[in-house]
């Protein structure tokens, strides 16, 4: 027993082991195979088997991968690329989170986004990104939820 374990342990030291993309090549492969199983040409179903299988047998490689550097370089590129596509969806999640208490701007120069506080008037503020001066103007909110109003019919 403590050979084999010796084995096991001499097999999987050194691996790669599971990251982002693991989970991301496995996810993907998941809904494939679910897809499959709606789908009634036998082509199609062969082609979403073959693609979903390559991609289990690529996530079980780089799991296994010695070459560690190289696949945290891939995980980099693949999570980079994620946020790079999700960030917007995940901006307009955040603008309709704070709608009431945050404005947000964009950088002219630099395009960067800055959350200001909701508070009425002209404001200039320096981008924390490229320093460029940026003028905000944020209007009073004609809204009759304020807080104050709240608490008072709270009691
Ligand atoms: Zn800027």
């Amino acid at each position: 027993m403590g050979k084999f374990k010796s084995r096991m342990y001499s097999f999987f030291g050194g691996r790669y082991g599971t990251d982002a993309l693991y989970y991301f090549l496995f996810a993907i492969a998941l809904l494939l195979l679910v897809i499959n199983v709606f789908v009634g040409s036998f082509v199609a179903s062969l082609i979403l088997y073959g693609v979903a299988a390559s991609l289990l047998v690529w996530g079980a490689f780089r799991s296994f991968s010695r070459n560690i550097s190289r696949r945290r370089r891939e995980n980099e590129v693949f999570t980079g690329f994620f946020r790079k596509v999700f960030s917007p969806f995940v901006l307009a999640k955040n603008k309709f989170r704070d709608r009431k208490t945050h404005k947000y701007i964009r950088c002219k120069k630099c395009r960067a986004v800055i959350r200001v506080k909701r508070i009425p008037g002209n404001h200039f503020l320096h981008c924390p990104k490229c320093l460029e001066k940026i003028e905000v103007t944020i209007k009073e909110r004609k809204s009759n939820k304020a807080p104050k109003n709240k608490n008072k019919n709270k009691k």
